[in-house]
């Protein structure tokens, strides 16, 4: 402690007020803990901030227009003007009434809520440095501490986040302007969601992406409409290359990068506007290189680097609680979030793949409710993933692969949306839903959508992993009609050779 220091004292400590900590700092408040939530920015984190809300409000509204535009064949006709700038306006509306509420609920559990970076001081210490000058830091002493510092995005050699032209996922989410020409670097899905936004208001984009595919990680047969309606938009795809480096289009190819950050730094201030502002008037070169070393130059006016997150344990000096992050720099946890120490815990970004808001905020409920002394732990065999593409794409559990190489002797159920009676009135039949349960008992061990709604449906295939539920179960709960779910129901008959919508396997 700091000689002259006051130290407050608290049951638990949440470092970060992202869905993981204030999730965990709310649960622990009602469950009569004395609770302190530190946060050096706004509350809500990454998720309310700058990326599953502001990225999913942004599809919406520029799905809208898209859908508006090009409706023709229902008789909707007319000329549209989309002004991002509006819509990034209603978009941080959204944003603020979300973070507020936050707030609110974080106030109505009896939430103490400290602002400014926090790190460990000592085993059940932490020091917490307010923001502005002269504001000085002060000491908390704490029973359990739960690290909830979340992610940041991985830059890359040759692409500073503070040269103009170069964009992270919150720049491109905060720009009040379309770049024309805009290349993205990662087919992920923060990268595809974001080209669709752009491609959608008419900029050029570009995809870059060192593997074969969109969307790795995801089968193939998922990813292609994907591609395919990317493609319709105007996207432009080079696989197969790495991204090396950036310059100015009028500068010369050796030192290129450098002096584009030079000049980017003398600005002194961030535009909001790159295309037009940033990259200067004749934009910018991306320089990418394929695996025999052949080089290809793609012009831009910005560059948005979508290559993946890394955790935020560095700042926080946990060598003073005895506890590591591993080599990628996450923390271990057992099925109660806990980490290596025993009073300390860890949820969200921090513990690990997936990166999703949902994981982190059920960890967070757990470390909460397991510091109060309840009998809960983790399960993650039902954790749902979605990506808000147009077509949308949700998975849960199991794959047939996977299935297979885990023992079972799977069986698939598949139902496309072209023969939905929702799908067709809606417009949207590209797609399908696929269920994966073993073939014996019919336990439901997973689920593949890809289509309208996606992220909606897998909902139900969640609930029928998480549940044990058998295809069985599936197939007698009855669907209102006309809906998309009934999709969910037909893939499971379909998986016992009943499936009266369509042509049984
Ligand atoms: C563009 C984009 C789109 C996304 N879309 C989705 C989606 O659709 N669905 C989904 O599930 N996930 C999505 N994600 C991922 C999701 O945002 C994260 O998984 C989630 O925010 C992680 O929550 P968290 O609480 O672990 O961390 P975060 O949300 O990152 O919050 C961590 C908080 O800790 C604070 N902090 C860090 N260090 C300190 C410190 N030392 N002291 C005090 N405070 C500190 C930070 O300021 C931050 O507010 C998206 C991410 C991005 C970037």
């Amino acid at each position: 402690m700091v000689v002259g220091d006051i130290s407050t004292g608290t049951d638990v400590l949440v470092i970060g007020g992202g869905p993981g900590g204030y999730t965990a700092a709310i649960r622990a408040g009602q469950l009569g803990l004395d609770v302190t939530l530190v946060e050096r920015d706004v509350i809500g984190g990454t998720c309310l901030n700058r990326g599953c809300i502001p990225s999913k409000a942004l599809l919406s509204g520029t799905g809208l227009a898209h859908e508006a535009t090009h409706a023709a064949e229902l008789g909707i006709e007319g000329d549209l003007s989309v002004d991002l700038g509006t819509m990034v306006d209603w978009k941080d509306g959204v944003v603020d009434q979300l973070t507020g509420g936050v707030e609110q609920l974080c106030k109505a559990a009896g939430v103490k809520r400290m602002e400014g970076t926090a790190f460990f001081s000592g085993e059940h210490e932490a020091r917490v440095m307010h923001g502005g000058e002269g504001e000085g830091s002060e000491a908390v002493e704490f029973e359990h501490a739960i690290v909830a510092t979340g992610s940041r995005p991985i830059e890359i050699p040759g692409f500073s986040f503070d040269d103009e032209p170069v964009l992270d996922s919150a720049d491109a989410l905060a720009l009040r302007a379309p770049p024309e020409r805009l290349v993205v670097v990662g087919a992920g899905y923060i990268g595809m969601e974001l080209s669709t936004v752009f491609a959608r208001l008419g900029t050029e984009v570009t995809v870059v992406e060192m593997l074969d595919d969109v969307l790795p990680g995801f089968e193939a047969d998922l990813a292609r409409p994907v591609e395919k309606r990317a493609d319709e938009l105007g996207v432009e795809f080079h696989f197969g290359q790495a991204a090396s480096e950036w310059r100015h289009a009028g500068a010369a190819a050796d030192g290129g990068a450098e002096t584009a950050a030079d000049e980017g730094d003398e600005s002194g201030e961030a535009s909001d506007d790159v295309g037009q502002e940033g990259a200067g008037d004749d934009g910018v070169v991306v320089v990418t290189e394929d695996e025999e070393g052949e080089t290809y130059e793609h012009p831009a006016d910005a560059v948005l680097v979508a290559v993946g997150r890394e955790p935020v344990t560095d700042t926080l000096e946990l060598s003073n609680l005895g506890l590591e992050p591993d080599d990628g720099g996450f923390l271990a946890t057992d099925d109660q979030a806990r980490t290596a120490v025993e009073h300390v815990f860890a949820v969200g970004d921090v513990a690990g793949e997936p990166m999703l808001a949902h994981k982190g905020m059920m960890e967070g409920e757990v470390a909460a409710e397991v510091i109060a002394g309840e009998p809960v732990g983790l399960d993650y065999q039902a954790v749902p993933a979605a990506v808000f593409t147009d077509p949308e794409i949700a998975t849960v559990g199991m794959t047939e692969a996977e299935a297979e190489e885990a023992g079972f002797d799977p069986v698939v159920g598949r139902f496309p949306f072209r023969a939905s009676g929702r799908a067709l009135s809606v417009g949207d039949t590209d797609g399908f839903v696929r269920l994966v349960a073993d073939g014996e008992a019919g336990f439901v061990l997973g689920g593949q959508v890809v289509g309208p709604e996606a992220s909606e449906l897998i909902a139900e295939v969640t609930l029928a992993v998480e549940m044990g539920a058998r295809l069985e179960d599936v197939i007698a709960t009855i669907h209102t009609h006309p809906t998309l779910a009934e999709a969910v129901r037909e893939a499971a008959a379909n998986a016992r050779g009943k499936a009266i919508h369509t042509l049984n396997r």
